[in-house]
């Protein structure tokens, strides 16, 4: 019997530079083949992770969802929700009428105001981060989570 899920992180590059990130950031890209042979070799396993870096940037994404979805797997894909947000739409559509019951997106919002997303990502993303929630929230099962630590942890305590 295999384990009951199996996480990839297919990445480690991001777009965003969160202060708290301990991902060893660089320009690693897992081969598709490889992908492929690691979820062939886990038959048993119904629950699949996709993660980063933000997964989202590597160029085969797409076909990595559609090769889970293929198998009939359970899958959670881990994004910022920053990059080509567009092309989830078309990738899952194949799968509309078995896959996509079967597929979550956790969003990572690093956190839920822009005043703060701006000194934790350094970069100013928030509002079209909220936006893109609403976008995939009506088709997709959508988390949204925000680590807490200790350099928002302040912000968060506020009225
Ligand atoms: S979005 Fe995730 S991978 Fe990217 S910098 Fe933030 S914590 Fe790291």
């Amino acid at each position: 019997m295999g384990p009951v899920s199996v996480n990839i992180d297919i990445n480690n590059t991001c777009n965003l530079g969160c202060e708290y990130c301990r991902v060893e950031k660089g320009d690693s890209q897992l081969d598709f083949d490889r992908f492929k042979s690691i979820v062939d070799g886990h038959q048993e396993t119904d629950y699949f992770g996709v993660g980063g870096g933000e997964p989202m940037l590597h160029p085969q994404v797409v076909d990595m969802l559609g090769y889970l979805f293929a198998k009939g797997k359970t899958v959670n894909l881990a994004t910022n929700l920053t990059q080509n947000v567009c092309l989830l739409d078309p990738a899952l559509e194949p799968f509309s009428d078995s896959g996509i019951d079967q597929f979550t997106l956790q969003v990572n919002l690093p956190a839920s105001n822009a005043e703060l997303y701006e000194k934790v990502t350094r970069t100013r993303n928030f509002d079209e981060v909220v936006e893109n929630i609403r976008k995939v929230s009506d088709d997709f099962i959508t988390l949204v989570s925000e680590v807490v630590y200790r350099g928002n942890l302040s912000f968060l305590c506020k009225g």
